[in-house]
């Protein structure tokens, strides 16, 4: 239902600077709540997470898994006859690449028809705040147009970090937003940082058959996710033939003719025919105007912001990435249409961080909701925990699938699901009924007693659920 939110008898402006899940989540919120919305975008609509980092590595990753189910189709007892027995899949870079792109550039369009479709107004070019309730947009056909704002809300994003000591060329020393436009697969690839991002791209190279070297300045991989889930990840890397380089920091990335040089902090070389930095992002702070409405902004560049999105300045809020909450598009859209909401007077519950459910696309992934094993070990929560290997469970093993588990969180005496972990092939489809059970504040009891299809994979939830009930928490 359409409501009107009037100002002296006027539609409320809404101008949105930033047109990702941030931005353009927000524009539909609030042309749905009846105000006059704008979106002023520098790029394309989707931002980032459609165009560059998300989507794109999404669509490298299914093409990467593809390739590694054929690899192990053997142990399912498939071969493939009349081929030379070292026949093996192959990943065509240029096809793969065009179809990434492609594919990312179709959903932008869905975007903006969107959008366009409620009545939001796009305007391409850079947007920037002129004083309290002014945007100017400049825009990218040439000229300058100034907007009045009733809200103002700034989702402008995040752009990986670069090293004055390595510095992406576009050929061989490459950013993740760069590695799409190559047009044969790296032959010998080091990715720096073992990160999220490092660790998922590092994979999916792999996977494509490519040598990757991962170089990685902690003791392991995925330094902030669950020890045991990044345990069993950085033993399937090397299973699979990647070098982890751990506690190896990198001090500079040089070309060398047709090489790539990466020097090491220790002073060690390794070298490749590409490079993949990925050593974090930095907010896209600077220079859109925040001083002219008092907006504060942190030294890292990213903006505060409290659980409804508002920052230091009245009318003024933000969302996504550049508030350094949670780099996940799911919470930038949440950031986005709770400012929303909040701003335009619409019904509104705060940000819980608790219910988000979170995954690395590596093979198996790892998905998380709620509290870790990290909160409970340094003390912030009492928990029981019960972790049930995947080798256990009949779907699993008619699947072939070795390596994972299930991981739950049960809070003593309300024996309530306070956080999971999976780790298997498709965890992302899996952490939701844990998420479900978080969310809704379910018990260990409730989750048992609910039927599993046999035999599935969903079985260890439910099996696990059974395990603390029997543990008599
Ligand atoms: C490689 C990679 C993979 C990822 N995979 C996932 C995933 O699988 N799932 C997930 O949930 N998250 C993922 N993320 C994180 C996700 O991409 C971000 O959390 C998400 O993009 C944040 O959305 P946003 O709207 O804040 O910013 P963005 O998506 O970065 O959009 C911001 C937009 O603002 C525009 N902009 C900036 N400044 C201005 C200005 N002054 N004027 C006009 N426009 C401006 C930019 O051009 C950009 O289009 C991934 C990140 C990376 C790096």
């Amino acid at each position: 239902m359409e409501r009107c939110h009037l100002v002296n008898g006027r539609q409320k402006n809404v101008v949105i600077i930033g047109g990702g899940p941030g931005g353009y989540e927000s524009a539909l919120v609030a042309a749905q709540l009846g105000a006059q919305v704008t979106v002023i975008e520098q790029t394309g609509l989707g931002g980032a997470a459609v165009l560059t980092d998300c989507v794109p590595s999404k669509t490298l990753i299914a093409t990467s898994d593809f390739m590694s189910r054929f690899a192990s189709a053997g142990r399912l007892g498939v071969g493939f006859e009349g081929t030379d027995e070292d026949q093996h899949a192959q990943a065509h870079a240029k096809q793969v690449n065009e179809r990434i792109l492609g594919l990312a550039e179709a959903q932008s369009r869905d975007i903006r028809a969107q959008l366009e479709s409620v009545g939001v107004r796009i305007k391409n070019g850079r947007g920037r705040i002129a004083g309290p309730g002014r945007v100017t947009a400049e825009l990218t056909g040439g000229g300058t147009e100034e907007l009045i704002a009733d809200v103002i809300l700034l989702a402008v994003g995040c752009t990986p970090r670069v090293m004055d000591t390595a510095i992406p060329d576009g050929e061989r020393i490459l950013t993740w937003q760069q590695i799409y436009d190559l047009t044969e697969l790296p032959e010998k690839l080091i990715v720096v940082g073992s990160g999220v991002t490092g660790a998922e791209l590092a994979h999916a190279y792999l996977g494509l058959g490519c040598d990757v070297t991962l170089v990685s300045s902690r003791d392991r991989v995925l330094p902030g996710e669950d020890a045991d889930a990044a345990t069993v990840i950085e033993n399937v890397f090397r299973r699979r033939g990647m070098k982890v380089l751990n506690r190896s920091r990198m001090a500079a990335a040089r070309r060398e003719g047709d090489e790539v040089v990466v020097t090491l902090e220790d002073g060690r070389e390794v070298r490749g025919s590409h490079v993949l930095l990925a050593v974090g992002s930095v907010p896209l702070t600077d220079d859109i105007g925040l001083d002219k409405a008092g907006v504060e902004v942190t030294r890292s560049g990213h903006i505060p912001v409290d659980r409804v999105s508002r920052t230091s300045a009245q009318g003024v809020y933000a969302a996504g990435d550049c508030t350094g909450v949670l780099p996940l598009a799911s919470v930038a859209a949440m950031q986005g249409r709770i400012a929303m909401a909040h701003s335009l007077g619409d019904a509104v519950a705060p940000l819980n961080l608790r219910g988000v459910c979170a995954n690395i696309f590596t093979d198996p992934e790892i998905a998380t909701v709620g509290y870790s094993q990290a909160d409970v070990e340094e003390g912030r929560i009492e928990a029981r925990v019960v972790t049930l290997p995947l080798s256990t469970n009949p779907r699993a093993k008619m699947r072939n699938i070795t390596d994972g588990f299930v991981k739950l969180f049960v809070r003593p005496g309300s024996t309530t699901i306070i956080g999971g972990v999976v780790v298997a092939p498709q965890a992302s489809e899996l952490i939701y009924p844990i998420g479900l059970a978080v969310q809704n504040r379910l018990t260990v009891d409730q989750v048992a007693s609910t039927f599993s299809v046999y035999p599935s994979m969903t079985g260890s939830i439910a099996e696990a659920a059974r395990r603390l009930h029997e543990a008599e928490i």
